[in-house]
C-alpha cells in the first residue's frame, strides 16, 4: 500500500453525498445528472466527482459520463464540470481495468485523491461522488467500492433499476450500507427500459409493486424514495431538454438532503450537536477516574478507521493509544467486523452454564496453542479486572485444595496495576492504587520493591533481594505472586529485566506459592513477543489476558491455568466458584478468534519492530530536555516520563489541536499506537510529544 497517499489529518471536513448504483446499468449516471440539474437550479453548488471511471480514454472522452452531465445541465457547464480522478480505458470493473494498465487502486489512495480534489475546489459546497457499478465492485483483491464509501463516511444515495429483480438488489444494498454505519439519505428507483409489447402490463405492475414495497421498507429509515420514469427523449434534440427537466423535477425532493449534506451550516450544526451531547453527557454520565460534579472535558467521537479517529465536529486524529491498548489491528478491521456480524446473525449470546459453542471452544484451543506448554485450561471472564479476580480466586482455592490453608495472601511488586475491582485493587501499587481510600477494606497483601533493574541494563541480582526477604518472612502465608511480566503498565510504564521473573519463579517454587502473570496489557505482541513471558522463558501457573484479545472490539478476558492448578482446585469433588453472566459471550469469542487469525500471519512482528524503531527515533530527542526524567521504548510502547505530574486536560487539548490522540497521566506521556500505523503517523505522534516538551507544556 502506498503510504505516501495516507490522508491529510487537517483540512475542512469533506461534505456531500456518495451516490452508488445497486449494480451496473441501473441508470445511475442519468439519475445523478438529473439530481445535479435539480441542485444547480436550486443554487446548491455540488460538484460531480467520479473517483474511478473505466471505459474512457481521457477527460473529454464523449463516451464518459461527462457528456451526460453536460447534456443534463445544458448551459450550466462551468458549474458542473465533472471530475474523474482515475481513468482507465477498459470498460470493466476498476480492479480489472486498472490491472490491465499496470495500475493499482486502493481505498487510501482514492480517499486521498478525493480529499485533495475537495481541498482544491474551495468554491464547491460539497461533492456528489459517484461509485462505479455496485457496492461490492472490487478496487483490488481485498477492497471494494463499499470500503471507499466507508472510508469517506459521507451519507449515501442509492440508485437501483426498477424492473424484475431490481428490488432484491436495492434491499441488499440498503442492508450493506447500514451494516457499514453509513447514513442512507434516499433511493432512486430508475426505470431504464422502454416498455415492450405484451409484457407491458406485467412490467408496469412489477414497477409499481417495487415502488410500493420499497416505500414501506424505507419508512422509518429516514430515507426518501424517488421514482424516475423511463425518458425516451433524453438523447433526441430538441426534446431532450424537456426530458431532463422532467427527471430533475422528480429529483427535487432530494435537493434538501443534498443541501444539508453540503451547506457550510452542516459544520455549525455539528458544533451545536457536539455541545449538546457534551452537556447531556455531563448531566447523566460518569467517566473513568473523574468527578461527577466537576468532570474533565470529553471529546465527542463519531467514526473510526485504521489508526484514525474522527471527532463529531469533523476533525480527524491520529490515534496513539489503541483505545487503552486494545485496537492492535486498528479500527473497523473488515475481518473483525465480518466475524462479529456473522456471529450476530447466528447467536449473539447464550448462557455458559450447561452450554457451550464453537466460538468458545475454538478460541480456547487457539489461545492454548499460542501460550507455552503447561497452560492448559481457559476460564473466560468479561474484563481484565474480573480475569484477575478469577486468577486470585483460583490461587486461593488451589491452596485450600492442596491443604495449605494458611496460604491466603498475595505477594506483588510495587508499581503494578491489575484492575479496579476490590481484589485486583488490593494487588495494585498501594500509592498510585489509592489504597488509602479503602483502608481497612482491601485485603492486606505483601508488597516488595519495584523490580529496579532496567530491561536494557545487565541484570542485577540485588533487585530480587526484597522479594527473597519477604518470602523468608511470609512464605507460609503466600498463596501466589502476581505481577505484569517485563512491563508494568498503568502503574508506571516501567520496563524491567526478564531475569527478575526467573528469580521470582524459583522463589515461588521453593515456597509452594503459585506464579500469576498478568499479561492483560502485554499480551498479543505489544512488547515485540506474542506474550511478554517469552522474554524470560518462564511459564506461570496462571496467566491473565484481555485487552487486545478481541482486537479492541468487544470486552473479553481470560484466566488460563495449568492442569496442576485445575486438579488442585477440583480435588475431592470441589468446583471452581465463579461464573459471570456473559461468560464466553459468542460475539466476543468470534471476534477474538478473528483477531488471533490476523495475528497468525505473523505480520505483527514486522509491524511492532517498525513501531519500535519509529518510536525510538521520534522520542529519543526528548531525553535530557527540561522536565523530562526518562525516555524508554520497548516494542510498540514509547514512554516519556516527566519530572512533575502533567496537566492531563490541558495537554490532551494541546495534542488534539495538533491532530493526535494521546492521553497522558500522572508523570507519563506514552504512546501505544495500533500496530498497523504508518511510519509517518508515528512521526506525527512523536512530533506532538516533542512539541509539548519543547514548548514547556509539561505541567
Ligand atoms: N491488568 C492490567 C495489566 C491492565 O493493564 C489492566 C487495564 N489497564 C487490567 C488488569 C484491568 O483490565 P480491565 O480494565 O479490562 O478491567
Amino acid at each position: 500500500m502506498n503510504r505516501q497517499l495516507q490522508t491529510p489529518v487537517s483540512g475542512r471536513p469533506l461534505r456531500g453525498l456518495f451516490v452508488s448504483g445497486t449494480g451496473t446499468d441501473v441508470g445511475k449516471t442519468v439519475a445523478l445528472a438529473a439530481l445535479l440539474r435539480a441542485c444547480v437550479r436550486a443554487g446548491v453548488r455540488v460538484r460531480p466527482v467520479k473517483p474511478v471511471q473505466t471505459g474512457v480514454s481521457g477527460p473529454d472522452d464523449a463516451r464518459g459520463d461527462a457528456a451526460v452531465y453536460a447534456a443534463a445541465v445544458e448551459g450550466l457547464r462551468d458549474a458542473v464540470a465533472p471530475a474523474t480522478l482515475r481513468r482507465f480505458a477498459m470498460p470493466a470493473s476498476p480492479h480489472l481495468a486498472a490491472g490491465r494498465e499496470g495500475a493499482h487502486l486502493d481505498v487510501d489512495g482514492l480517499r486521498a485523491a478525493v480529499l485533495r480534489h475537495w481541498e482544491g475546489d474551495e468554491d464547491a459546497q460539497g461533492l456528489l461522488l459517484e461509485g462505479a457499478g455496485g457496492l461490492h465492485v472490487p478496487l483490488n483483491d481485498t477492497e471494494d467500492m463499499l470500503d471507499l464509501m466507508e472510508a469517506l463516511g459521507l451519507p449515501v444515495l442509492l440508485v437501483g433499476g426498477n424492473y424484475l429483480g431490481g428490488l432484491n438488489h436495492v434491499l441488499l444494498s440498503v442492508e450493506a450500507v447500514a451494516a457499514r454505519g453509513l447514513t442512507l439519505v434516499g433511493v432512486i428507483l430508475s426505470d431504464t427500459r422502454p416498455p415492450s409489447g405484451r409484457e407491458e402490463a406485467d412490467a408496469r405492475a412489477i414497477r409499481q409493486d417495487n415502488e410500493a414495497l420499497l416505500r414501506r421498507r424505507l419508512a422509518g429509515r429516514g430515507a426518501r424514495l424517488i421514482v424516475l420514469p423511463f425518458e425516451p427523449d433524453l438523447h433526441s434534440e430538441p426534446r431532450a431538454s424537456l426530458a431532463w427537466q422532467a427527471l430533475a423535477e422528480a429529483c427535487e425532493p432530494l435537493v434538501d438532503a443534498v443541501r444539508s449534506a453540503c451547506e457550510p451550516r452542516a459544520g455549525e450544526e455539528a458544533a451545536v450537536r457536539v455541545r449538546d451531547l457534551q452537556e447531556r453527557d455531563r448531566r447523566s454520565l460518569w467517566h473513568p477516574y473523574t468527578s461527577a460534579t466537576n468532570p474533565l472535558p470529553v471529546f465527542v467521537m463519531a467514526r473510526s478507521r485504521r489508526n484514525r479517529l474522527a471527532l463529531a465536529d469533523g476533525r480527524e486524529l491520529v490515534d496513539g493509544m489503541s483505545s487503552w491498548w486494545t485496537a492492535v489491528h486498528g479500527y473497523n478491521h473488515p475481518r473483525l467486523t465480518a466475524a462479529l456480524r456473522r456471529q450476530a446473525g447466528r447467536m449473539p449470546h447464550v448462557m455458559f452454564g450447561g452450554m457451550t459453542h464453537e466460538p468458545a471452544v475454538l478460541l480456547a484451543e487457539r489461545l492454548l496453542e499460542l501460550l507455552p506448554d503447561g497452560l492448559e485450561r481457559v476460564f473466560f471472564a468479561d474484563s481484565g479486572s474480573v480475569a484477575v479476580e478469577v486468577a486470585l480466586k483460583m490461587a486461593l482455592q488451589y491452596q485450600q485444595g492442596v491443604g495449605a490453608r494458611e496460604k491466603i495472601r498475595f505477594l506483588t511488586p510495587r508499581g503494578g496495576y491489575h484492575g479496579d475491582t476490590l481484589g485486583a485493587m488490593s494487588v495494585c501499587d498501594p500509592v498510585t492504587g489509592m489504597h488509602t481510600l479503602f483502608n481497612g477494606i482491601l485485603p492486606r497483601q505483601i508488597f516488595v520493591e519495584r523490580p529496579s533493574c532496567r530491561f536494557d541494563a545487565p541484570f542485577d541480582p540485588a533487585s530480587l533481594e526484597d522479594a527473597r526477604r519477604a518470602f523468608e518472612e511470609h512464605g507460609r502465608e503466600i498463596a501466589a505472586v502476581i505481577l505484569e511480566p517485563v512491563v508494568q503498565g498503568a502503574g508506571g510504564m516501567w520496563f524491567y529485566h526478564p531475569d527478575y521473573l526467573r528469580g521470582l519463579a524459583e522463589l515461588c517454587r521453593a515456597h509452594g506459592a503459585l506464579l500469576i502473570f498478568d499479561e492483560i496489557a502485554t499480551g498479543f505482541g505489544r512488547t515485540g513477543r506474542m506474550f511478554a513471558l517469552e522474554h524470560a522463558g518462564v511459564t506461570p501457573d496462571i496467566l491473565c489476558c484481555g485487552k487486545a484479545l478481541t482486537g479492541g472490539v468487544m470486552t473479553l478476558a481470560a484466566a488460563v491455568c495449568s492442569q496442576r492448578v485445575a486438579e488442585g482446585i477440583c480435588r475431592d469433588g470441589q468446583v471452581f466458584m465463579h461464573g459471570p453472566t456473559f461468560m464466553g459471550n459468542p460475539l466476543a469469542c468470534s471476534v477474538a478468534l478473528a483477531s488471533l487469525e490476523l495475528l497468525a500471519d505473523g505480520a505483527w512482528r514486522r509491524q511492532v519492530a517498525a513501531l519500535e524503531s519509529s518510536l525510538r527515533t521520534g522520542l529519543s530527542p526528548c531525553a535530557g530536555m527540561p522536565g523530562v526524567a526518562d525516555v524508554r521504548v520497548l516494542g510498540g510502547i514509547g514512554v516519556v516520563e516527566t519530572e512533575q505530574p502533567v496537566d492531563m486536560a490541558a495537554l490532551q487539548d494541546f495534542f488534539v489541536q495538533r491532530g493526535v490522540w494521546i492521553r497522558p497521566f500522572n508523570r507519563l506521556i506514552y504512546l501505544m499506537p495500533p500496530y498497523i500505523s504508518p511510519a509517518e503517523d508515528i512521526a506525527r505522534l512523536c512530533d506532538a510529544v516533542r512539541a509539548a516538551v519543547m514548548e514547556g507544556r509539561l505541567s
